[in-house]
């Protein structure tokens, strides 16, 4: 069976934690820790960054940094990760939600300004599978409202808006290096800080409310209790299993786009009739996050993911959409997302890791094409 997802480890993750281990410093904010700072606000030119011990609490960094507040409504797609909302959930916030565009699962940005109320506070935006959203026009909509943007970028380390690295570009950007993501630590995530009025705060937050980081470098004499916090930060044996990964993130890139670039040559084919593939906007580079596929109805996604079981390949369906959740359901406004209930319904993730190989890949493929040409055999002969 080809398995969904296989974490991959570059070599040097073991060794550098030892590091870690010998350098006597294990707790947060250590040598691994700058590191990996050092690396992203180099590589990326982000202004602040700050590892967190996932996305998700950096979503919820994010929430308490722009102050949300019961009442306030906060703009996010359906179709996303549970994670998106409920950091905003957690400070009390009114969840609106939006639906994606027809084109693929991205927040439909050409529709979002009827969402808009006087008592909006942020728009959180997800770049599906590493794709950019439409940044342009989220971002002038933010300044014209006066809103708040937080880019969900779990998806899209090493991805681009234009010449703008993603997670870059709203106020504030959260990662993920959760081991299904292409660059791991097993949980762990990164705050970016845009917005300068955010840095000294974000800090504080991050360090249980405290100025300790700021102790650390000498700035104040004693630390203090100084605002809300959290344990966000984690241990630096978690930052130096991810730094081993940074240091071969080309690497990782390069043979992700590889087998990205394998699987749509091969499926571009069935694309016309049966099915949709991924679609990039000009504004968007591709990070080869995943490979999906966007069947036409449920009952032929369930048929696939059936079928390529029986072939020997784990292909899988996620999000159902959150305004159909358990917990949202009976808060549910009502106004229709059709385009969140569709990749809910018809939405496939291929099997998608480092060391697939090209016989592996050729297997998906293949399975994936012989579905589609034993379904029109059984639809000529009737
Ligand atoms: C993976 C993911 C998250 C959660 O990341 P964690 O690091 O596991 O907390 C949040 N949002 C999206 C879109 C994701 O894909």
């Amino acid at each position: 069976m080809i398995g969904f997802n296989k974490p991959y480890f570059t070599g040097k993750e073991t060794e550098y934690i030892i590091q870690a281990v010998t350098h006597e410093k294990i707790s947060g904010n250590g040598l691994f820790t700058r590191k990996c700072h050092d690396f992203f606000q180099k590589r990326y030119d982000f202004n602040k960054v700050l590892l967190t011990t996932s996305c998700t609490t950096a979503l919820e960094m994010a929430a308490i940094l722009i102050d949300t507040q019961p009442g306030d409504e906060i703009i996010i797609p359906s179709y996303t990760f549970v994670s998106t909302a409920n950091a905003f959930v957690l400070r009390g916030a009114t969840i609106v939600f939006a639906d994606s565009s027809a084109q693929n699962p991205n927040i439909d940005a050409s529709d979002l300004e009827k969402l808009i109320t006087s008592k909006t506070k942020a728009i959180v935006v997800v770049h599906y599978a590493g794709i950019a959203c439409d940044m342009a026009a989220v971002m002038k909509l933010a300044e014209r409202y006066n809103l708040f943007v937080v880019e969900d970028a779990a998806q899209a380390i090493d991805s681009y808006f234009e010449d703008k690295p993603l997670g870059s570009i709203g106020h504030l950007g959260c990662f993920s290096f959760h081991e299904t993501k292409n660059v791991i630590a097993g949980e762990g995530g990164m705050l970016v800080i845009n917005d300068k009025r955010f840095a000294e705060r974000a800090e504080i937050i991050w360090e249980k409310g405290t100025n300790r980081s700021a102790f650390f470098r000498g700035e104040v004499d004693k630390y203090t209790w100084m605002d809300v916090g959290s344990s966000f930060l984690p241990s630096d044996m978690i930052a130096a299993f991810l730094y081993a990964q940074l240091e071969n993130i080309d690497d990782i890139q390069n043979r992700r786009k590889e087998i990205w670039n394998n699987y749509h040559e091969a499926l571009l084919p069935l694309s016309e009739e049966n099915l949709l593939l991924p679609y990039i906007p000009a504004y968007a580079t591709n990070n080869a996050h995943m490979f999906y596929l966007v069947c036409s109805n449920l009952e032929e996604r369930t048929a696939l993911i059936n079928y390529l079981k029986q072939k020997g390949v784990h292909a899988i369906f996620h999000y159902l959409s959150l305004h159909k959740s358990a917990f949202f359901q009976s808060k549910y406004s009502g106004h229709a997302l059709d385009q969140a209930d569709r990749y809910s319904d018809c939405l496939v993730r291929l099997p998608f890791y480092y060391e697939l190989s090209q016989s592996q890949i050729r297997q998906v493929t293949e399975a994936v094409s012989s579905y589609f040409a034993r379904k029109t055999q059984i639809s000529l002969s009737l």
